[in-house]
């Protein structure tokens, strides 16, 4: 899953992104409202979230949130504000904001708000099974048999986004574009490095693997178990 946070104090921005990183989350920053507002229109598709500063230089996160909104309905956007009013969160809210977060707050209340509207917006489950592997994104927790399996985060997200898509074949720049963030450089073969590195942890052994190429394409996990 990938997220825009626009946000101009660049210790916030640090603090969430690194935060939403070891979620597995794939995040882009900008640091003032044009930039966001450049970022948000130019990949909405792509968006699956925003996190929206209220005060910004160049552009307020009120206008930001109405330009959204002028093109895509979807998109949940949460609002982070240190304005506090009543009369203030009810504007917010009535420019297409799906919910608001008064600074300070505890990151885990902000991760806890983040899963709740991309279950509503995705209809996202937040437990995930392929045939002995489950995958618990409340708990973070991924286990093959009931026993516990480490991964690392970009694999946690790399097998969130397959099975979350469990059937389909994930285009491996749909990958890039979910899994990682947009300072990608690397050569994508870094894919199938993470890709063996799941089936290694996950795959049970005698038995093809749960993870299957499709040449040319990506990859898929059959929606057969
Ligand atoms: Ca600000």
């Amino acid at each position: 899953m990938r997220i825009l946070l626009i946000e101009d104090e660049t210790a916030i921005a640090n603090f969430i992104a690194e935060g939403l990183k070891e979620e597995g989350f794939a995040v882009d920053m900008a640091g003032n409202g044009k930039t966001g507002l450049h970022m948000a229109l130019d990949n909405l598709e792509e968006y699956d979230l925003i996190l929206l500063d209220w005060m910004l230089p160049g552009m307020s996160g009120i206008e930001i949130c109405r330009a959204i909104r002028k093109e895509n309905q979807t998109v949940p956007v949460i609002f982070l504000t240190a304005k506090d009013t009543v009369d203030d969160v009810v504007f917010g809210l009535e420019t297409g904001a799906n919910d608001y977060l008064r600074k300070p707050f505890a990151f885990e209340e902000l991760l806890a708000r983040i899963r709740v509207l991309l279950r509503n917006s995705t209809g996202a489950q937040h437990i995930f099974r392929y045939a002995d592997i489950e995958m618990n994104l409340d708990t973070h927790r991924v286990t093959k048999g009931g026993a516990p399996v480490e991964l690392t985060r970009k694999e946690f997200a790399l097998l969130e986004l397959l099975l979350r898509h469990k059937g389909k074949a994930c285009r491996r720049t749909r990958i890039i574009e979910k899994v990682w963030d947009i300072h990608f450089d690397h050569d994508n073969s870094v894919i199938d490095v993470y890709i063996n590195a799941l089936r290694k942890k996950l795959d049970s052994p005698g038995s093809l693997s749960f993870i299957q190429t499709i040449r040319g394409v990506g990859y898929r996990v059959n929606d057969d178990a």
